[in-house]
């Protein structure tokens, strides 16, 4: 079984000393990998920029920096994955890049632009054997938020998080994960090491036996 998985946040560069990133920690798309390598399975771990040392015992290390760098690499691995986990907090949005430092005497505006969804791409090219899981941070209505995106994004699964769980080691965070198929398991306030572990004892069974995704 080979595994796909994207963690750690992007970063979006304005000028050559500026970026627009956000707090995501990469922790459980690590933790996954290295359960995983534990496992015996193929690990490709594509990584934003995190604090964390990449896991040691044979996991295909891909460090990126843009969200755009993240889809170009995930679209030349997941053809061969059997399974991807999007835990990465890809940024929505890029800026313009200046080459040159922009001056701060004034105020400046931002025009972003959209980045690629790199998850709902995965969904529109998948195969049926592959197993699609997304993670998603919402501060309400995480139920119907989380399975509205399964919907658009095509997944078979998702990990809906509150901000407790975004760039934090430890914690009280609520998380739920959904199935495709509407069923809700609550996985809040266990550590990220329990969840990686729950992610992929999943992922197996339902690998090894699709019509199983209850
Ligand atoms: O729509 P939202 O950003 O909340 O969806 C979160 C899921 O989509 C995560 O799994 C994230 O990795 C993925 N995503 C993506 N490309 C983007 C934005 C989010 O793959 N541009």
């Amino acid at each position: 079984m080979k595994i796909l998985i994207t963690a750690g946040p992007t970063r979006e560069w304005l000028d050559p000393v500026r970026f627009i990133s956000n707090p995501a920690t990469g922790r459980l798309g690590y933790l996954l990998a290295a359960e995983g390598r534990r496992r015996g399975y193929e690990v490709i771990l594509v990584s934003g920029p995190t604090r964390l040392e990449p896991p040691a015992g044979g996991v295909v290390f891909v460090p990126v920096e843009s969200a755009r760098q993240m889809a170009e690499k995930v679209r030349q691995f997941f053809p061969e994955a059997d399974c991807l986990f999007m835990t990465a907090a890809v940024s929505d949005w890029r800026p313009r890049f200046r080459r040159n430092k922009i001056k701060h005497k004034t105020g400046i505006k931002l025009t972003l632009f959209p980045n690629p969804d790199i998850l709902s791409t995965c969904g529109k090219n998948k195969r049926p054997d592959q197993i699609l899981i997304g993670f998603a941070l919402e501060t309400r209505n995480l139920i119907e938020e989380g399975k509205k995106k399964m919907r658009e994004k095509r997944l078979d699964y998702i990990l809906v998080n509150d901000p407790n769980f975004f760039g934090k080691e430890k914690g009280r965070h609520v998380s739920l994960f959904i199935s495709r198929k509407g069923k809700v398991i609550d996985l809040s306030n266990r550590s990220k090491e329990d969840i990686s572990r729950f992610l992929l004892d999943h992922c197996l069974t339902i690998c090894n036996n699709p019509s199983s995704l209850s």
